[in-house]
């Protein structure tokens, strides 16, 4: 007879955000007039840029017409895309990418949470707490996880990133293997400097660690700060770097991402980068064209210009309710370089505690700090990409509420 994947069964019933969703839904139904502000769950509300617009309607056309129809793509995503990210996203950083080292592919979350199989079950993993939970449960999945005691899980290596070490993570005491690594960071807001960066690459190159970079948030960096890990010496030598246009572009609903594998990486002598390009040859079949060939359309000079306005207005909401909430006696974290807001709870109240207190007094949605690890409890994330209006109306409300 057919047996499950045990480690399925271990996975905690509800995932954070459809508990942010069934908690706002009762509230809503119960409450049917009520003008909910939702800053909860990380998904973007601006449309796309009108550059990724005219070349996905182009796109779109070729595919109508036999001269011009695309089938499956090119092999680990199309050459124009790939060779516009490494002129734009990394020479700019003098780093050079061969176009073989990126692979194009429809998410960050996917890769972020498939990357896992290219390494042993007995690796063990390091994450950041509080952290974006795909890491954690993709290796819960993978049986690397241990056993769950309600809060923490047995074989994972938590690094709490807390006020005392600025929400960057210090190196861990026991040996690891795989180390997650998000800056700037979701859900903290925090980003990492140059320094911070090489104290890791320097530690996963001497112990034989691999970083895996999730650099989504890349495009909220302004000057002065590293926006990918191979702006450090070493890095193409022990890291993984993931990169998607959701949150740079606004294609959380259009779906397109790269992840960068370079040809140092090696373990044991093995190629990393040949063994993912073995596994997505056979899982994989590439992000759309129509998709591909809107992302290219954000490195054309109109695109990057449109682009970047849009990402400049999220940061504009992400510092008006940062300096807002600590105008108003709240102790605040994030809000620049990023679109999170980190806020402690007032009065030491519980994560939770605090979301149904603003939900019920002023309709305000956030995400409990708890839901993302044990060290998130006594803090609240509210995110920056709700419109002008919404963040600012949140603001008066939760200032009006305390
Ligand atoms: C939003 C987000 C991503 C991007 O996910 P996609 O699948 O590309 O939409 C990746 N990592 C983190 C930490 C995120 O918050």
């Amino acid at each position: 007879m057919v047996k499950l994947n045990p480690n399925f069964a271990k996975l905690q019933a509800n995932y954070l955000f459809s508990t942010v969703r069934e908690r706002t839904n009762a509230y809503a139904a119960a409450h049917p007039d009520a003008k909910i502000i939702r800053l909860g769950i990380g998904d973007v509300t601006k449309p796309l840029a009108p550059a990724v617009i005219e070349a996905m309607h182009a796109a779109v056309e070729e595919m109508g017409h036999a001269e011009t129809f695309k089938g499956y793509g090119e092999d680990f995503g199309y050459s124009f895309l790939r060779s516009a990210i490494a002129d734009n996203d990394y020479a700019p950083l003098g780093i050079k990418l061969d176009i073989g080292e990126i692979f194009i592919s429809d998410g960050a979350k996917s890769d972020t949470g498939n990357i896992g199989e290219l390494f042993s079950e007995d690796c063990t993993v390091a994450v950041c707490d509080p952290v974006y939970p795909v890491y954690v449960d993709s290796n819960v999945m993978a049986g690397r996880a241990g056993d769950y005691d309600g809060e923490r899980w047995s074989r994972l290596v938590y690094m709490p990133c807390v006020e005392s070490n600025g929400f960057v993570p210090d190196l861990p005491e026991k040996p690891v293997d795989m180390i997650y690594l998000c800056f700037p960071n979701n859900p903290t807001g925090a980003h990492a400097t140059y320094d911070d960066l090489k104290r890791w690459v320097d530690y996963a190159l001497k112990t034989g660690a691999v970083i895996l970079y999730d650099a989504a948030y890349s495009c909220f960096i302004s000057e002065g700060l590293p926006r990918s890990i191979y702006e450090i010496e070493g890095a193409r030598g022990c890291a993984i770097e993931f990169k998607s246009f959701s949150k740079t572009a606004g294609f959380t609903g259009v779906r397109c991402a790269y992840t960068v594998i370079p040809q140092e990486l090696k373990v044991g002598g093995v190629s990393v980068n040949a063994m993912w390009r073995r596994r997505q040859n056979t899982k994989f079949n590439e992000a759309s064209y129509i998709s591909q060939r809107g992302a290219a359309a954000i490195y054309t000079e109109a695109g990057a210009a449109q682009v970047a306005e849009v990402i400049g207005y999220y940061k504009r909401n992400a510092l008006m309710l940062r300096d807002g909430l600590r105008s108003a006696g709240f102790t605040v974290y994030g809000g620049e370089n990023s679109p999170y807001i980190w806020m402690r709870t007032p009065d030491g109240m519980s994560s939770w505690d605090f979301f149904d207190t603003l939900l019920d007094r002023v309709q305000v949605v956030g995400t409990p700090g708890s839901g993302f690890g044990p060290s998130g409890e006594g803090f609240f994330r509210l995110t920056a990409f709700g419109t002008l209006e919404m963040s600012e109306q949140a603001l008066e409300r939760i200032r009006s509420a305390f």
